[in-house]
């Protein structure tokens, strides 16, 4: 019997950095300088951003699903006394898909550096610092019933699954772009290889209107995909043919992980993106269609279930 866990570094105890790691950049929207720097954190801390410009005693948010506070082209989180922190998707899937359950990110400006508008940056900081196991026992969501959430043509749901999964497909009307459809189980190594490197994008007839908007005001062709008259401008192309769904793809990892947990269902989202993201964990935590248990309590449960349908199939043989 292949054991999908045993291929995967999901980590029956929580992780955090082995070493602290430190970039610059500038924010894609805000267009501010900003120097970051990610350390490690205690067990159960969770991912935390600490805003280190702010004079107010509480210049701490937690990256975590009920304090996202704006969704408009990117993901925001707000504390109660409204510091915030904005462009956070990039590097939470980066921290996501490396097992990172605990760190510290400390700034200096309102929103998270864009790098080249990708997550593989970040992934290779996170490389370079090491990544070590905690103490505490990992907890999990495990999806016991569908829930979903739709908004026009658009909708997010998770589904039962014996392990983690993604499935995101995205519908445009520029040619261009048409119709994208990445489908693929949740492993640091797949992340890696097939999603980290998809870069954001935007379209040259919305720039304008952004930058007057106060928003896109950091973006440049080395940060983002940008698209005229159904073409790419920069120079370099694509880094994948499909380059666009793996970024929604990316995107929706980032979102998702403020669920604050590992998520053991199938994810599946079409034309989903950080508004519906976060709409579908607001349901998901308001209903009964999951159960928190340890990794390892899941994992004993997927082996059972394996080990059942085997000796079912050598029956029926
Ligand atoms: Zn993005």
């Amino acid at each position: 019997m292949s054991d999908f866990f045993a291929n995967t570094d999901l980590s029956f105890k929580q992780q955090t950095l082995a070493d602290s790691f430190v970039c610059m950049g500038r924010g894609l929207h805000t267009g501010l300088r900003v120097v970051m720097s990610v350390i490690p954190a205690e067990e159960n801390t969770g991912i935390e951003f600490v805003r280190r410009d702010v004079t107010h005693t509480d210049n701490v948010v937690l990256a975590r699903w009920d304090k996202v506070s704006d969704t408009e082209l990117s993901t925001t989180i707000s504390n109660a006394n409204g510091i915030r922190v904005s462009t956070i998707e990039h590097l939470m899937a980066a921290l996501n898909a490396s097992g990172i359950d605990n760190a510290r990110v400390i700034l200096d400006a309102p929103e998270v550096p864009i790098m080249d508008g990708s997550s593989a940056p970040f992934i290779e900081l996170i490389h370079k610092a090491g990544v070590v196991q905690q103490r505490a026992e990992r907890q999990v969501i495990v999806i016991n019933r569908p829930v979903g959430v739709t908004e026009n043509k658009a909708s997010a749901s998770y589904l039962p699954s014996a392990v983690p999964w993604l499935d995101m497909s995205i519908d445009f009307s520029q040619r261009l772009i048409g119709r994208q459809r990445l489908s693929l189980p949740f492993t640091s190594q797949l992340f890696c290889e097939e999603v980290a490197g998809a870069r954001t994008f935007g379209f040259e007839e919305h720039l304008m209107e952004l930058k007057r908007r106060g928003l896109a005001r950091g973006s440049s062709l080395d940060n983002a995909i940008l698209i005229a008259n159904d073409r790419v401008v920069n120079r370099e192309g694509l880094r994948y043919a499909d380059e666009f769904v793996r970024h929604k793809f990316l995107d929706a990892v980032g979102d998702l992980a403020l669920a604050g947990h590992y998520v053991i269902g199938q994810f599946k989202g079409h034309r989903s993106g950080h508004r519906l993201n976060n709409q579908l964990l607001r349901e998901l935590f308001a209903s009964n269609c999951w159960e928190m248990m340890p990794l390892r309590q899941a994992h004993d449960i997927w082996v059972d279930f394996m080990q059942e349908q085997e000796a079912r199939i050598s029956k029926s043989a």
